[in-house]
This record gives structure tokens, C-alpha cells and sequence, in this order.
């Protein structure tokens, strides 16, 4: 059984958090010991209070190094900057305090856990739902913005980010276990690590940082299509438009717009809604050329006037949006915006829909049908008869179309292989198989 030693100095504050560590350690199958020299590893947790508490912590590193050797520093010290690595280059990691996971994720990373016949059963990446060869990444919860139409921020409260670390460890044994494509997913992707100010994570023994453009890029090195949903407009969202170019990521955004009148965006309390999305969207289209953009909408918006809904068709037929949703305002129970005047009658907000999928229907079409001719990766979702049915990085599981390729033979779910388009009906594209 690893053991592992463990050093609690600070307040009872720091006193909780031992305990919560000590108690996960045991519930792992970790065994803890009294002294150094029984120890595989010394976890000490550190208090950086006073000078007086700093240079105990200090001294309490320095003992464990030369009693064992092997130290991870975590506590009030750890937050402190560098002080822990600059006196003690030596010790294994260092976290701040209240960081059981990343504290747990250190020792799994200096001492594995042991081995448990039970729960070993169940395979590194977890249960899933989805079919083997892809998954959604779930980096966040909740959300800071209170869009008058949405009660997701009364129901799951504000922007809780996962530990950075700890999201790539689980891509990486998603990715190991087969996974072709992680699907990122949160209320607000280009948030993340908003909550907790960037601060960076471990990953592989190297700084990270909790922001959406360092995921994606260590993300990106992971061999596998990496998709992002539910991106808003903020400007830093143009930085990783280039790891898209360069084929890092998939250059696949979904942004969900909403509406385009900044009279109606206002009164949704939309995030980024002062951004001038339409310039956004040529400057990524000109770093991007192959990029494919899926937006949402909602029409029939309280107080919507006939001269706003122009506008957001307007900005449709402006933005060539590839793939788009749309939904009649629809008053949910507890959001704010059931109380904004001038409601609109609810044939209006049907006609306007109606509306609004005309104008976007022809530019969905014109968009597929100017890929016939063209070579596309894909990968493949499943054999049904004869046909296989794959995607490209412009199609996005359940909600976008998909490629159905025609006499292609010895593929499996998981596969990617190379295509050219022959032909497109309203949502799909049927193609031929080039290679493997
Ligand atoms: S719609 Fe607005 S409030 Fe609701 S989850 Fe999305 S950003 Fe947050």
C-alpha cells in the first residue's frame, strides 16, 4: 500500500483542509504514516499568514526534504507566489489552499493510487453516454450573465470553472480510451477561468492556465478533433481562431448570437452585445478561410418591432452564417423577460420564425451546395446498410448534418478517412471515398 506522510500546520481553516485531504487519501486506498521514513511522499500543508508562520512552513518543507525527499507543498503558502519554489526548488508541486483536487491529482501523478479490484472496474475515462468515438469535455458551470430570457444562472448559480489540470486529464484518458473528438461544452466557453481569475493549473508536470485559449491549445496536442461550443464574442476569442488555421483545433465556432439589434441585444442583457459582430466574424473568416460558424437566434424577443426583426435579417443575409438555429420567443417560467413590455403576439413571433428560416434555408443551401467537388476529412459515426454516415469538422453530433458515403467499404465508427462531395440535399452531403 503507498503511503504517504503528512505535515498540517496554520489555522483551523488549514486544519479542514488536511482532514478533507487526509480523508480522500484513505478513501483511495492510501495508507498514512507517522513518521518520514515510512512515507513514499510528504504532503505538507503549508500557513503563510505572518512571517513568523511563513518561515515555520518554510522550515517544515525544508525538514521533509531532507528527512524523505519526495514533497508536495500545499495551503496558504502555496497562493504566496513563488516563495515555495525559489527557497525549495526541489519539491514535487505546489497548490494553494482549499486545492484538495489538484493536491489529489499531484500525488496520483508522484505516487499512482492503488490498485481496487472494484472500482477499477470502471474504465479511466468513466461511463459515457456517447458512442466511443467522441465525448463532451465539460469545463465550467454555471454562469455569471443573467440574459433576461434564461433561468440556467437561478438553477445551476455563477461560473464554477473545473481545475485545468484536471479537465486535460480527462481529455487525455478520454482520447486514450478512443476518443476521436472532444466536444467542448459549458453555458459560456470563452468564460472560462473568469471565476478564478486565470490562475494557472498542472498539466503533465507543466503551468497551465484556467482560460479558454490555453485549453484549446493543450487540447489541440492531443491528436484528436477538438470542437468548442458555445463560444461568445468576447476579443480574446479571436486569439484562437489562428489554432484553427493552423488545424490545432477544428475550425468549427458556435457562437450563439441571438439577435442583431443592439436595442434588443441590450434588453436580453446579452454578453459581448456592444461587439460588432459582423466585422468579428469577417476577421475570422479572413485568419479562417474553412471555418464554419453556427450561431442561434430567438425572434419574436418582448418589445421586437418589425423595423428590429429587419435588422437581424439583415445581419443574416450579411453574416452567411453556416449553420443556424432559431426559436420563437417563448415566455419560460421565472425568466425577467416575461416582464419587459410590448410582448409580441404569439402569430407574430411564429411568422417571424417562419420568416427567418426562408432567408436562412437559402443561404444553408447555397453554403452546402458549394462544397460539391471539394475533399473533406471526415469521421465516421456509424454503418448503416451500405451507406456510411460520417461528419466533417463542419458538422457537429446531433445537431448539425452529417456526410453519407457512398460504396465505401471496411470503415468503422471512430475511422476518419478522405472524401470528395458529389452531391447535397438540404442538410447533408452524400460523398465519395478517397482514402483512408
Ligand atoms: S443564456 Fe445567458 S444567462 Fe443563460 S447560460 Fe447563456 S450566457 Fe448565461
Amino acid at each position: 500500500m503507498p503511503k504517504v506522510g503528512f505535515v498540517s500546520l496554520g489555522c483551523p481553516k488549514a486544519l479542514v483542509d488536511s482532514e478533507r485531504i487526509l480523508t480522500q487519501l484513505r478513501a483511495e486506498g492510501y495508507a498514512i504514516s507517522p513518521d518520514y521514513a515510512g512515507a513514499d511522499l510528504i504532503v505538507v500543508n503549508t500557513c503563510g499568514f505572518i512571517d513568523d508562520a511563513i518561515e515555520e512552513s518554510l522550515d517544515a518543507i525544508g525538514e521533509a526534504l531532507a528527512e524523505n525527499g519526495r514533497v508536495i507543498v500545499t495551503g496558504c503558502l502555496g497562493a504566496k507566489g513563488d516563495i515555495v519554489k525559489q527557497t525549495h526548488p526541489q519539491v514535487l508541486a505546489v497548490t494553494g489552499p482549499h486545492a484538495l483536487e489538484e493536491v489529489m491529482q499531484s500525488v496520483h501523478a508522484h505516487l499512482p493510487k492503488p490498485h481496487d479490484p472494484y472500482t477499477d472496474l470502471v474504465p479511466p475515462a468513466g461511463i459515457k453516454l456517447t458512442p466511443r468515438h467522441y465525448a463532451y469535455l465539460k469545463i465550467a458551470e454555471g454562469c455569471n450573465h443573467r440574459c433576461t430570457f434564461c433561468i440556467i444562472p437561478s438553477m445551476r448559480g455563477d461560473l464554477v470553472s473545473r481545475d485545468v489540470g484536471e479537465v486535460l486529464q480527462e481529455a487525455e484518458n478520454l482520447v486514450k480510451s478512443g476518443v476521436k473528438e472532444l466536444l467542448v461544452i459549458s453555458q459560456d466557453t470563452s468564460a472560462y477561468g473568469v471565476d478564478v481569475k486565470y490562475r494557472p493549473g498542472f498539466w503533465q508536470g507543466r503551468p497551465v492556465k484556467t482560460r479558454m485559449v490555453e485549453l484549446a491549445q493543450a487540447l489541440g496536442g492531443l491528436g484528436v478533433w477538438v470542437r468548442l461550443h458555445y463560444v461568445y464574442p468576447y476579443p480574446h476569442v479571436d486569439e484562437i481562431i489562428p489554432l484553427m488555421a493552423q488545424g490545432k483545433i477544428l475550425p468549427y465556432l458556435d457562437v450563439p448570437f441571438q439577435h442583431a439589434s443592439p436595442r434588443i441585444l441590450k434588453l436580453m442583457k446579452r454578453p459581448a452585445n456592444a461587439e460588432n459582430n459582423l466585422a468579428r466574424i469577417q476577421g475570422w473568416r479572413e485568419a479562417c478561410p474553412d471555418i464554419t460558424l453556427r450561431s442561434t437566434f430567438i425572434v419574436g424577443f418582448p418589445g421586437e418591432t418589425e423595423p428590429e426583426f429587419n435588422e437581424l435579417l439583415d445581419f443574416l443575409r450579411a453574416a452567411q452564417l453556416d449553420r443556424v438555429g432559431c426559436f420563437a420567443y417563448s415566455p419560460v417560467d421565472g425568466a425577467s423577460a416575461n416582464a419587459l413590455p410590448n410582448a409580441v403576439p404569439g402569430e407574430i413571433r411564429q411568422e417571424r420564425l417562419a420568416r427567418f428560416m426562408e432567408v436562412q434555408a437559402k443561404i444553408s443551401a447555397d453554403k452546402l451546395q458549394g462544397k460539391v467537388g471539394k475533399t473533406l476529412s471526415v469521421l465516421v459515426d456509424s454503418i448503416e446498410g451500405d451507406t456510411v454516415v460520417a461528419r466533417s469538422s463542419a458538422d457537429a453530433p446531433e445537431i448539425d448534418g452529417v456526410v453519407h458515403i457512398d460504396g465505401a467499404e471496411n470503415l468503422k465508427p471512430g475511422d476518419f478517412c478522405q472524401v470528395r462531395v458529389t452531391r447535397v440535399s438540404e442538410h447533408d452531403l452524400w460523398a465519395k471515398i478517397l482514402s483512408r
